[in-house]
């Protein structure tokens, strides 16, 4: 017997294979540490939801039969709102975000996306939903997708209302029936082997979601490969690897790639000295001048506008670290900001950074535009500071540039102009310049994982979480003042 929930027929969608091996070869999927962070959204996105049709009753989470049965007493009792309603056909299983029971079997559902648009994969799950539904004698008479408004900008209490759009998929997953019934009789069939399937590489290891089982399906190809080259179009590396072309040193012999990604192929594969182009290294550090600024934003995307004046998934900034050093061989100064959380950050960040950073200076930031971006959004939303910020934001320089362009490329670098990864290459040695060696954040996204979950904890663990934070973003900007220091040791 084939049983399958609603994700386990998603995966399939996107490859048979995902599904034999999840359940066959259970350790050949990675886990993905972001996941607990996108499945603690979508479930704050689905409470919110609930109550976009007034009063409801939600199905207890539990036992499967429990909540079967459940539902099947709400629905006979007439119930118009149920929540998590759930239902088995032949072990094909599902729950329903929103069941608006009609009465005698004539039911609509709404299932609820935290994203901001419909995808292909959405109408997968709704059509599984229909399936099963209709299987059971209910009469669907309509099924919709909700997901959150882009255009959406909160101004007092949430409107529900407007905060969620509805998509009518009725007629797109009555027309994907067929598709759903073969899926499954094939599934029932391409489950029992004991074999693993073969499947070659394709579209569908990278959408609608990178495959967990990546890594696996692909041990037999030579590493590097041209799947580890970061930056470059996953149809190039497919039309690539159709063409037989997949180590390192097929794309360097047939030349694959464009010249740029051509160096760190070639440096990946001997011993190379690093590539500086010390010229256009004076070129950029020319155009900086003092005092000099390093400045570095953490920030976090609420998928629910949480202040007045955001729309869904806006980049809210919590937090800043600036380095600063006046003048020629002057002392390194450290400045900082982090919002308490629970409060609106927006405004003590836009006030301390005119306080802290003057008119008319350089300032440098690793990839810009994220702080140009905020910085412009927050001269909107005050018009009193907005002639400071904007006069910040039009004096920033990217320090990214010259390892964005190859002017200073290590093997070491893999292929990324990340920080995260020119840092080390630069100062392979130094533990007080390895993220690894930080406590408890790491990156930007457990950053941002840490600020949204402050205010749920208890002081002792809030007070560690703010050091660990002020950590990691003064650690981003003091790597960006060793990088412009090896910057200038390199060009002397
Ligand atoms: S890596 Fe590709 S072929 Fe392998 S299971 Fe995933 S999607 Fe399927």
């Amino acid at each position: 017997m084939l049983y399958l929930s609603k994700s386990k027929y998603c995966s399939a969608v996107q490859c048979p294979k995902l599904l034999w091996l999840s359940k066959y070869m259970p350790e050949t999927v990675e886990a993905d540490p972001a996941n607990q962070a996108v499945l603690d959204r979508g479930s704050a996105v689905g409470d919110l939801a609930m109550g976009l049709f007034g009063e409801y009753v939600e199905v207890p989470f539990g036992d499967l039969t429990d909540m079967i049965r459940e539902t099947e007493r709400l629905l006979e009792a007439g119930t118009p709102v149920i929540t998590e309603a759930s239902f088995s056909l032949n072990g094909l299983f599902c729950s329903v975000d929103i069941l608006l029971n009609h009465g005698g079997k004539r039911v609509s559902v709404v299932e609820v996306k935290s994203a901001t648009h419909v995808s292909d994969i959405n109408r997968h799950d709704a059509s599984f939903q229909y399936y099963v539904l209709t299987g059971l004698g209910y009469d669907v008479t309509q099924i919709s997708l909700c997901c959150l408004n882009p255009a959406y900008v909160r101004q007092g209490p949430l409107e529900l209302d407007k905060l969620f759009l509805l998509t009518d998929v009725t007629a797109d997953v009555r027309a994907m029936q067929v598709g759903v019934a073969e899926r499954i009789d094939m599934l029932r069939t391409y489950m029992e082997q004991t074999d693993e399937p073969p499947r070659e590489i394709g579209e569908q290891c990278f959408s609608p979601y990178a495959c967990p089982c990546f890594g696996w399906c692909t041990r037999a190809l030579p590493r590097p490969n041209i799947f580890d080259i970061s930056g470059i179009q996953t149809r190039t590396k497919l039309a690539n690897y159709r063409k037989g072309i997949v180590s390192f040193e097929d794309i360097e012999a047939k030349k694959a790639l464009k010249p740029d990604r051509l160096i760190e192929v070639s440096q990946a594969l001997r011993d190379l000295p690093p590539v500086i182009d010390r010229e256009a290294i004076r070129g950029f550090l020319d155009q900086l001048t003092y005092p000099l600024y390093f400045l570095d934003f953490e920030s976090f995307m609420p998928a629910v506008p949480l202040y007045d004046g955001c729309r869904p998934y806006e980049q809210i900034v919590f937090q800043y670290s600036l380095h600063c050093i006046e003048r020629e061989g002057g002392e390194l100064q450290h400045r900082e900001f982090l919002a308490q959380p629970g409060e609106d950050p927006r405004r003590g960040v836009a006030e301390q950074l005119c306080r802290d950073i003057p008119r008319n200076v350089c300032v440098l930031a690793y990839n810009m535009t994220f702080e140009k971006t905020r910085i412009k959004g927050l001269a909107a939303l005050y018009p009193d500071l907005a002639d400071h910020l904007m006069n910040i934001h039009d004096h920033i320089v990217d320090l990214m540039v010259p390892f964005q362009k190859k002017h200073y490329y290590t093997r070491a670098m893999q292929g990324s102009y990340s920080i995260k990864y020119v840092l080390p290459a630069l100062f392979p040695d130094d533990p007080s310049l390895d993220y690894h060696n930080l406590e408890g954040v790491h990156n930007g996204s457990e950053a941002s994982a840490a600020f949204e979950s402050m205010d749920k904890m208890d002081p002792d663990e809030r007070e560690e979480f703010r050091r660990n934070l002020l950590k990691y973003c003064g650690l981003d900007t003091l790597a960006m003042v060793k990088v412009w220091e090896k910057l200038r040791e390199v060009t002397q």
